[in-house]
């Protein structure tokens, strides 16, 4: 070995990558230059901005492009760049471990989906390592842009580790020299690589030779007018700047002059890879001016609950020589963040009227970053609003209505939208709440995700209505349209019915017990009179802090005058108080439990069975 070779064994997550590349789940195997030709031009952009910043760079007249070059009697493909190479500890910390996005995303899917979603792995690239598809050495030679770097070659067969050697005579940049193993042989013929290269190189921003024809022309897409492009083209510059494997979801294009100079191209990806755990999605909209990158994940852009979008915003207004650093707290970036976000709820609010079945699986995919929207984007949330959709009492289980659909058919004396939160559309059915509202024909939204909490208390009004919940304590409700059927018990009988159950119960579980005018089919219901703390918040409360609980919450009791059990339980509590004071009871927690209230639920059942003694044994 030379002077300053060394070997290394790879980290054993890259063992584990490669077993899997080898083996390969992926029956496409030209990926591989795809995945090369974007590293490289990667190198490029970066070392165009180092350019901007430092003041000596290694060879700093080699012009930036891609050099590919095959072999066949070699049985080589050779892809060769002048970007900002690497020096030693970057081979290693680069190619012997898995730090890097593209590869760390694919073993996190792998890990965590486990075999069940094999197809989504297909959603991710493996990088540099997808080069080991293909061959049976690799060989990375490379010189960093540092002036003092060294002429290196990393070499691997992609079984075990690599070594690293000096190359003397190795320009500035990296050359990967992919040999090739017999069954595939097929990417050292020049016309098979330029058939991949064709409709995908045209987004690389660096020129493309291969064996020294220039394959590409340097495209901005989302400077074309919008006739002149394809959907194959979209498409393709969707997985180039995405580094995507999917087809978009949507895709908005648009150009503007006023206020600023925007061209923008932005994609929704087909899945929301937050759903299956893979941790928070990376934004991925580059920022250009005039067709020249200034940032490809820059800060601000775009606000975080967007992080899903990909693509590009090129504005003529912006400096070229601008700093990442001063571009934090730009204001015209700001400004571009304001226009964009507005335009694509706009875009988006049109889609969903368009077509809305498309958009309703977005939406089952997507409306968690519209929740998160609401909870944490200020200025954004009314117009994000427009685009939420429940299920409601109105309309069929897996429907969804909008809310300007639900302020069309609000009464005309309306203020409030009503909406009840739960676990699922059954147990909001299930519980005491909603009656009132159908006797009345009053509209309760359904609200089912956790965060959905979160999302009516930052919204709190929608136009002119207010977001009420709809098991508040100080609801007036008016009159029911269909009439209660039967005969209420008298009003002295109700008061001291009233407060037979309040000395029961005690002041420090209940406010106020009353009779009600929402009951219709349950004998009692307990209503929440803190606007602050639901039974949402407190029961997440609880979870979070399961030592220090809050004390047992405290309601009002509406009873139902009409109801046959309340109108029994006010015969018996002379003649038998004993059974009285336990059916008050187990009233009680009946209600707090309908409420989400019921911390206690132990009670619940040996009163059960105290009740069904009873029932059996009369006195
Ligand atoms: P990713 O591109 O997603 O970061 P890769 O597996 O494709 O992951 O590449 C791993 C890392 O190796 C890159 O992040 C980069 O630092 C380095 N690298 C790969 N190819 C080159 C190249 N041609 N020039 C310089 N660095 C490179
Ligand atoms: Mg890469």
């Amino acid at each position: 070995m030379l002077e300053n070779a060394s070997s290394h064994a790879f980290q054993a997550e890259v063992q584990q990558l490669l077993d899997i590349v080898i083996h390969s789940l992926y029956t496409d195997k030209e990926i591989f230059v795809r995945e090369l030709v974007s590293n490289a031009a990667d190198a490029l952009e970066k070392l165009r901005h180092t350019q901007l910043t430092e003041k000596e760079v290694y060879e700093a007249d080699e012009p930036l492009e891609i050099r590919i070059t095959t072999d066949d009697s070699a049985n080589t493909i050779t892809i060769a760049d002048s970007g900002i190479g690497m020096t030693r500890e970057e081979l290693v910390e680069n190619l012997g471990t898995i730090a890097h996005s593209g590869s760390k995303k694919f073993m996190q899917a792998l890990s965590e989906a486990g075999q069940k979603e094999s197809s989504l792995i297909g959603q991710f690239g493996v990088g540099f390592y997808s080069a080991f598809m293909v061959a049976d050495d690799v060989k990375v030679y490379t010189h960093s842009w540092k002036t003092d770097g060294e002429h290196l070659v990393w070499s691997s067969d992609g079984k075990t580790g690599y070594e690293i050697e000096e190359a003397p005579g190795q320009k500035r940049g990296s050359r990967i020299v992919v040999h090739l193993r017999e069954d595939q042989k097929e990417f050292s013929d020049g016309n098979r690589i330029k058939g991949i290269l064709e409709s995908y190189s045209s987004f690389v921003p660096f020129p493309i030779l291969l064996n020294g024809e220039r394959v590409n022309k340097v495209e901005a897409l989302w400077r074309k007018p919008k006739n002149d492009i394809t959907d194959e083209e979209y498409t393709e510059f969707y997985k180039f700047i995405g580094k995507a494997w999917d087809e978009p979801r949507y895709r908005m294009h648009f150009s503007a002059d006023a206020p600023l100079e925007i061209n923008a191209l932005l994609f929704v990806p087909q899945e929301n890879t937050e759903l299956f755990g893979f941790g928070q999605m990376e934004a991925g909209v580059s920022l250009y001016c005039k067709n020249v990158l200034i940032d490809d994940n820059p800060e601000g852009l775009l606000p975080e609950w967007l992080r899903f979008l990909r693509g590009v915003i090129d504005s003529a207004d912006l400096p070229l020589n601008i700093s990442r650093e001063s571009m934090q707290d730009s204001a015209l970036v700001r400004k571009l963040n304001r226009v964009v976000t507005k335009r694509f709820l706009k875009f988006l609010d049109g889609e969903a009227k368009s077509d809305a079945e498309k958009y309703g699986e977005f939406y089952q995919k997507f409306s968690r970053f519209l929740k998160e929207g609401i909870a944490t984007d200020h200025e954004s949330k009314d117009s994000i609003a427009k685009l939420l959709r429940f299920e409601s009492s109105m309309t069929e289980k897996g429907d969804l209505t909008s809310l300007d659909d639900y302020q069309t058919r609000a009464k005309d004396e309306q203020d409030s939208i009503y909406y009840l939160i739960g676990d699922s559309r059954a147990a909001i059915e299930a519980g005491p709440y909603l009656e009132a509202f159908q006797a009345r024909g009053l509209e309760v939204l359904f609200l089912t995700e956790p965060i959905d909490d979160y999302v009516v208390r930052s919204l709190s009004t929608y136009g002119e209505k207010k977001l009420v919940s709809a098991d508040r304590a100080d609801l007036e409700l008016g009159d029911a349209t269909t009439p209660e059927e039967g005969e209420a018990l008298a009003e002295d009988r109700v008061e001291g019915l009233c407060e037979f159950i309040k000395s029961e119960i005690g002041e420090e579980r209940v406010e106020k017990v009353e009779a009600g005018s929402r009951l219709v089919g349950s004998p009692a219901v307990a209503l929440n009179p803190d606007e602050f703390m639901s039974a949402q918040m407190r029961r997440m409360m609880q979870a979070m802090n399961p030592d220090d609980a809050p004390p047992p919450a405290k309601v009002r009791l509406e009873i139902n005058a009409r109801h046959e059990l309340i109108k029994k339980l006010d015969e018996i509590r002379e003649s038998n108080p004993d059974l009285a004071k336990l059916v008050v009871a187990q009233l009680f927690d009946n209600a707090l439990l309908a409420a989400g209230l019921l911390d206690d639920k132990k009670s619940l059942i040996t009163r059960g069975y105290d009740l069904m003694n009873a029932a059996l044994n009369p006195a």
